[in-house]
This record gives C-alpha cells, structure tokens and sequence, in this order.
C-alpha cells in the first residue's frame, strides 16, 4: 500500500465514524421532537401528527398505538370493554433463545414497554350501534409477532364474540408474522385463525379487516379469512415474502414485478382486497356501512356516527 492510497483510507475511516456517530440511536428518535416522513420526506413535529393521529399532511401513516384507534376511531362514545388473554397461557413453553437472550425477556420488555398482555389489544364493545368484538395489532409490541400467546388471546376474543353472538368481528393489522422465536407452536395458529374465522362466519357475524402498513408472512395468510378486506391508501409492506424472494421463486422472468409490489394499489388490482379506504379516519364508516348493508340493517345512521374530529388534540399518541 502507497502513501497514497494510506491516505485514502484513512480518510474513508474518518468519514465513516464521523456518519456513524451523527447517525441518532433508536432512543435519540423515540425522543425527538420531530421525526422524518418517509412519505413526503419533509421533518414533522410529533405534536402535530398526534393531532391527526399520526397521519402526516400527504397521508402517510405513521404507527398508532391500537388503544387511540379503540377510543377515538372505532367505539361509540370511546366506550369498549377489555377481553383478556388467558391467564394459563405461556408464550415461551420450549424455552427459546435469541442471539443469546431468552425470549421469554424480550417478551416481558414488550409488556412492560406497551402495558399489554399480547401483542393484540383486543375489546368489545358498540361500533355504529352494531356489537362488535375489534382485534387491535401493537408493531411497538416486537412487531406484532404471532406467537402461541397471541394465538389463545386470538381465541378468547372469537370466544367472546361466538358466545355473545355479536353483528361484526374486525381485525386491524400490522404484524411482522408468526413468532417462530417463541416457539414453533406459534406457526399452528395459521390454521386456528381460519377456523376461527369460519366458526365466525357460521354464526352469521361479520369478519372485517383493515390493513396498515407491514403486515408479512403468516398474518398476510390470516388476512384472508375475513368477509371483506380494505387497505389503508398508501400502505406498503402487505405481502407473504419480501420482493426479492417474490421474484426468486417466480417461473418466468420475462416481467419485472410492479413498483407498487405489496402495496395497497398492489392488493387492489391483484384482486387481494376489496378496496382502499382513504385514511383509518374512515375506516369505521366503511365497515358500518357494510356491515348493516350485509346484515340487512338500516344503514342512514351509519355515516352521522362514524363522524371523527380529527381536530381533537391526542396527548399519548405513539
Ligand atoms: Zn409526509
């Protein structure tokens, strides 16, 4: 090696750290004041978003934690009622480690960090008059894994709503997937879910799921065994695999996949959903509606009760 190319390296190094050190840690971002907006790349001040939970002025979506979506854009009058999960389910029965950490630890960090049981809230209560059971996925609660946990606490909310016979069961999603670090019994679930939902189906109650961004792998599967699906416009990450492994098990190579793969305009076109509602803002008017529609209800009510304020100032938005 010359003087030269010495230099030239020593100076990459130096470049190097200098990034890395001005690169902010997790918890620099959790506690800044504004955050970056993947959408239309401009600096937001948290405060504003959380006003408009977490939606930014060109509609992306931030995460929001399922409990503000419970309160303020699902239950009448923000009242609803917590379903608990099991008291004697274990989410770590074989006794999992991760690089070196238990998993049963990390588990307890996701409780201790969001207050939940599971990563799913799940609660019953009145959504435009009609009795509902709603399913609410927490990504803050390691990315929404699907493990045997969340599994039974899954159940115990299709049990609620089979044994109060309620109109409409609804799922919110965002989840990276069954936890296989949990344990391989988290992978079951992928044939409990449908069941569940057929036993739903059978009673005459509605299954209705709306997707936000990231939902992969095995909860894309249980997506399906709802009625009627509905993206978020704009989300992204709604697929089974990543593109690349998408592309590596294709066939033919002779078309390139879509820009949008995965994407809500994806799921739409492809046939995987049966629309795009504008923002969660409207989620619940869409699901009233067609609920009472499918139900054979009067639907004139649907659209003064599903009205939302988005002016209402939110103190504990994520
Ligand atoms: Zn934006």
């Amino acid at each position: 090696m010359n003087w030269i190319q010495k230099k030239l390296q020593s100076f990459v190094e130096k470049a190097k750290n200098t990034f890395k050190r001005q690169r902010p840690s997790k918890d620099d971002q959790e506690k800044s004041l504004w955050i970056n907006c993947p959408g239309c790349k401009n600096m937001q001040l948290k405060e504003n978003l959380s006003k408009n939970f977490n939606i930014c002025k060109c509609n992306f979506h931030f995460d929001l934690d399922p409990k503000i979506k419970f309160e303020k854009l699902l239950f009448d009058n923000e009242e609803w009622e917590y379903i608990p999960c099991p008291s004697w389910s274990d989410p770590d029965p074989l006794n999992f480690t991760v690089n070196g950490k238990k998993f049963i630890d990390k588990y307890k960090n996701y409780q201790k960090k969001t207050g939940q049981e599971s990563a799913l809230l799940i609660g019953h209560g009145k959504i435009g008059g009609l009795n509902a059971v709603a399913v609410g996925y927490n990504f803050s609660f390691g990315g929404a894994a699907f493990s045997q946990r969340e599994n039974e606490h899954f159940l115990a909310g299709v049990q609620f709503a089979l044994d109060n016979k309620v109109d409409l069961f609804v799922s919110i999603y965002q989840s990276g997937g069954k936890s296989v670090f949990g344990n391989l019994n988290s992978l079951k679930s992928m044939s409990t879910v449908q069941m569940a939902h057929t036993m739903l189906k059978k009673k005459n109650i509605v299954n209705c799921g709306i997707l936000e961004s990231k939902i992969t792998g095995g909860t894309f599967v249980d997506v399906f065994g709802n009625d009627f699906i509905f993206s978020i416009k704009g989300s992204t990450d709604q697929l089974f695999s990543g593109k690349r492994v998408s592309e590596s098990v294709r066939s033919s190579d002779s078309a390139q996949m879509p820009e949008d793969f995965g994407g809500s305009s994806f799921l739409e076109r492809s046939g995987m959903c049966d629309g795009i509602i504008e923002s969660r803002l409207k989620m619940k008017e869409k699901i009233v509606t067609l609920t009472k529609v499918l139900l054979k209800k009067p639907v004139a009510q649907a659209k003064n009760e599903s009205n939302v304020s988005v002016s209402q100032p939110i103190s504990s938005a994520s």
